[in-house]
C-alpha cells in the first residue's frame, strides 16, 4: 500500500465518522516557549484541550508535519531519523474509550482500512498503579469487538500512563502492536512485550485525557474526557509495505536512491550505508525546515537546521558527493514525494539556501577536516595498538572555531577507528559556557564597561521594544542580540524583511506609551516552568530549563521576560524613546538602534 493510499484511508475513514480534517500545522511551533518544533500532532493544537481556543468542530483528523532531534546521535541505523509525519485524529469533549476503540479496530482491520490480520494485533492497556486504577473499561471494550483475551496486555504506568508534565491534563492510553512474525523473533522467550522489534508498536490508539494530576500522587478527574490517537507514517508504511526499515518505504527510498546514486547500495558497508541515511534523514528534513520559513544561523530553529545541513554536508564530503548537484537533484525527487501534500517543498529557494550554506560552510569544513585528519594522524603514530581517543579540548576547540560539530566529527573519527573523548568534550563545553555567561554578565554591566545605573535605563526599554515588536510584527520575532552603551541601545531580532515607517512608528508609540503610564518593574524569583506558564519570554530557555529559579522581571501587566540585567523600578524614568536607525545584519536579522530623550 502507497504512502498516499495510507493518507488517503486514514483521513476518509475518519471524515466519514464525522471528523473535521485540518491541514497541518508549521514546524515551527509558534506561541508554545517551551517547544522549538512540533514533535506531534497533538502539540499543534493543544490550546484546543486546555480551553484556550475553542476548536471548530469537536472531533478533528489530520496529517501533521513533525520534527524530534533527541535522537540525533541515532539516525543513521535503520530506525531513527529526524522528520516524520504524523497521522492524528481527536474527540475533544466529544466521544470517549467506547467510539474511540471501535474506529480504531475497524480502521485497522477493515478491508477499506488497513486489512490488518486481527490475529496478528494485540492491544495494550494500563494495568493501574497505587493512585489510579487500572482500565478495565478499555480492555472490556476490546474484548467486545472480538480482541482475544490474551492479546489484551495490560502494562504499568512507564508504558500506559501519559502525562503532560509534572502537574497537568495526563490519562491511561492504549496502544495497538502488530505481531511482525516467527523471524523477527527474539529467541524462545520472545512475548508481546518484548522490545526486540517482533510486537511493533503501530498505533496509539487512544490517550484517554481523564484525569488532572496535581502531584506525583494526587489526581482529579478532568470535567470531560478528550481523546488524541496517533501513527507515525513511516513506521506504519514500513509495516504495511513489508520493509524492515522506515528508509525503504516510498517516503524514503527515491531520497536514499537518489543520494546513494553512483554507489552502489548493495556493496556498502554499515558504516557507509549510515553516512547515506544521515545526509537522506537530514536533507529530507532541511527541505521541510526552509519550505517552512526556517534559515540557518545560530539561534534556535536557525541552528539545528544549520546542524542538520552541516553534519549532511560533512558525510557528503567524506563520500565526494557533488553535492550542489545533489541538493538539486532532490529537488524533483522531494516534490514527487511531497508536492501533492505539501506544495511549499517546490519552493527553489530551498535549493538556494542550501547551497549558500554549503558554499559558506566549504571552507571552514575543509579546513577543519585537515587538521582534524592531522590530528588522527598523528594519533596513529604515537599510539599504535592501544586504543585511540581524540582530546575533547582539540574537538570542541574545532567545533567553535570551524562550525565541525560535536556529531560530525565524531563521524569522521569513527570512520578511522578513533574515539572520542566525550567526557573532556563537556567539560571543555561547561567551561566555555562559564565564560560566556560571565561575558553576558559584562554586557550588562556587571563587571562590564559601564556601571548599570548608566545603562539600566536603555536595557529596561529594550524590554518594552522587545514585546512592542512582537505586538507588531509577530509572536515569532525573537531577539537575537543586543548592546548597550549610556547612550543608546542596539536591538537585534529575528525578522525577514525591512520594517515599514508605519511598523516603527507603531514600536515607537507602544513603548512611548508604557513610559507615560509610569508602570513599576518588578523583580520576582520563580520556576521556569511558572515563569512560562505565565507567558514570560525566555531567551535561553535551554540554559533556564536546567536552573530551579530564574529570576523575572515584570513591567506592569505590560512585559515579562526572564533577565539577568540592570533596570530601572519605573518607566518614568526612562524619558523619550526613539528609533534613530532599522537596518539588516544578516540574512533573516534586522536591527534597530534606539534612545532615550530626557523629557
Ligand atoms: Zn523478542
Ligand atoms: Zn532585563
Amino acid at each position: 500500500m502507497t504512502h498516499i493510499e495510507i493518507r488517503r484511508r486514514f483521513i476518509n475513514f475518519f471524515v466519514k465518522n464525522d471528523h473535521l480534517q485540518i491541514p497541518s500545522a508549521n514546524l515551527v511551533a509558534r506561541g508554545d516557549p517551551t517547544l522549538l518544533f512540533i514533535n506531534s500532532g497533538m502539540a499543534a493544537i493543544k490550546p484546543y484541550f486546555t480551553g484556550e481556543e475553542k476548536p471548530p468542530h469537536p472531533r478533528l483528523t489530520d496529517i501533521q508535519k513533525c520534527l524530534r532531534t533527541e535522537d540525533l546521535e541515532s539516525v543513521g541505523d535503520p530506525h531513527h531519523h529526524t522528520f516524520f509525519e504524523m497521522l492524528g485524529s481527536w474527540s475533544i469533549g466529544d466521544y470517549g474509550k467506547e467510539t474511540a476503540v471501535r474506529l480504531a479496530w475497524e480502521l485497522l482491520t477493515s478491508s477499506q482500512g488497513f486489512g490488518f490480520d486481527p490475529q496478528r494485533l494485540y492491544v495494550t492497556v494500563f494495568a493501574g498503579n497505587d493512585y489510579l486504577p487500572a482500565d478495565d473499561e478499555t480492555a472490556k471494550y476490546w474484548e467486545s469487538l472480538g480482541v482475544l483475551k490474551d492479546h489484551i496486555l495490560r502494562l504499568p504506568a512507564e508504558d500506559n500512563l501519559w502525562v503532560s508534565g509534572p502537574t497537568g491534563p495526563c490519562g491511561p492510553c492504549t496502544e495497538v502492536l502488530y505481531d511482525r512474525g516467527e523471524e523477527y523473533s527474539c529467541g524462545p522467550n520472545c512475548n508481546p512485550t518484548c522490545s526486540c522489534g517482533r510486537f511493533y508498536e503501530i498505533w496509539n490508539a487512544g490517550v484517554f485525557m481523564q484525569y488532572f494530576r496535581k502531584s506525583e500522587t494526587e489526581f482529579d478527574d478532568l470535567p470531560f474526557l478528550s481523546v488524541d490517537t496517533g501513527a507515525g507514517l513511516e513506521r506504519l508504511a514500513a509495516v504495511l509495505q513489508g520493509r524492515d526499515s522506515n528508509y525503504e518505504t516510498d517516503l524514503f527510498s527515491p531520497i536514499v536512491t537518489e543520494v546513494a546514486s553512483g554507489l552502489n547500495l548493495s556493496q556498502l558497508s554499515p558504516r557507509q550505508m549510515a553516512s547515506v541515511r544521515i545526509i537522506s534523514d537530514h536533507l529530507r528534513a532541511a527541505f521541510f525546515l526552509i519550505a517552512d520559513g526556517v534559515v540557518p544561523s545560530n539561534k534556535q530553529e536557525g541552528y539545528v537546521l544549520r546542524r542538520l545541513l552541516r553534519r549532511a554536508m560533512t558525510h557528503g564530503v567524506l563520500f565526494k558527493i557533488d553535492q550542489i548537484g545533489l541538493f538539486q537533484r532532490l529537488s524533483p525527487v522531494m516534490a514527487g514525494i511531497y508536492a501533492e501534500f505539501y506544495p511549499e517543498v517546490e519552493n527553489p529557494k530551498i535549493v538556494q539556501i542550501m547551497q549558500e550554506e554549503y558554499q559558506s560552510f566549504l571552507k571552514t569544513l575543509k579546513k577543519g577536516l585537515n587538521i582534524l585528519r592531522e590530528k588522527i594522524d598523528l594519533l596513529g603514530e604515537t599510539e599504535k595498538g592501544e586504543e585511540q581517543v581524540l582530546p575533547g579540548e582539540l574537538v570542541f576547540d574545532l567545533e567553535s572555531t570551524y562550525g565541525l560539530p560535536f556529531d560530525t566529527q565524531k563521524d569522521f573519527a569513527e570512520n578511522f577507528g578513533i574515539k572520542i573523548d566525550q567526557k573532556g568534550y563537556q567539560e571543555a563545553f561547561k567551561k566555555h559556557q562559564e565564560l560566556s555567561r560571565r561575558g553576558a554578565e559584562g554586557k550588562f554591566g556587571k563587571v562590564g564597561e559601564y556601571p548599570p545605573e548608566q545603562i539600566a535605563p536603555l536595557h529596561t526599554a529594550t524590554h518594552l521594544l522587545h514585546q512592542a515588536l512582537r505586538d507588531v510584527l509577530g509572536e515569532e520575532i525573537r531577539q537575537a542580540g543586543q548592546s548597550l552603551t549610556p547612550e543608546r541601545l542596539r536591538f537585534d531580532f529575528t525578522f525577514d524583511r525591512k520594517l515599514t515607517p508605519q511598523e516603527l512608528s507603531a514600536v515607537e508609540a507602544i513603548v512611548n506609551e508604557k513610559i507615560d503610564r509610569q508602570l513599576p518593574v518588578i523583580k520576582k524569583k520563580t520556576s521556569y516552568h511558572q515563569a512560562v506558564k505565565e507567558g514570560a519570554i525566555a531567551l535561553f530557555r535551554e540554559k533556564y530549563k536546567q536552573v530551579d529559579e530564574v529570576t523575572m522581571y515584570e513591567i506592569g501587566d505590560y512585559s515579562k521576560e526572564l533577565c539577568g540585567g540592570p533596570h530601572v523600578a519605573n518607566t518614568a524614568e526612562l524619558g523619550r524613546f526613539k528609533i534613530v536607525k532599522e537596518e539588516s545584519v544578516g540574512k533573516g536579522v534586522r536591527r534597530i538602534k534606539a534612545v532615550l530623550e530626557r523629557n
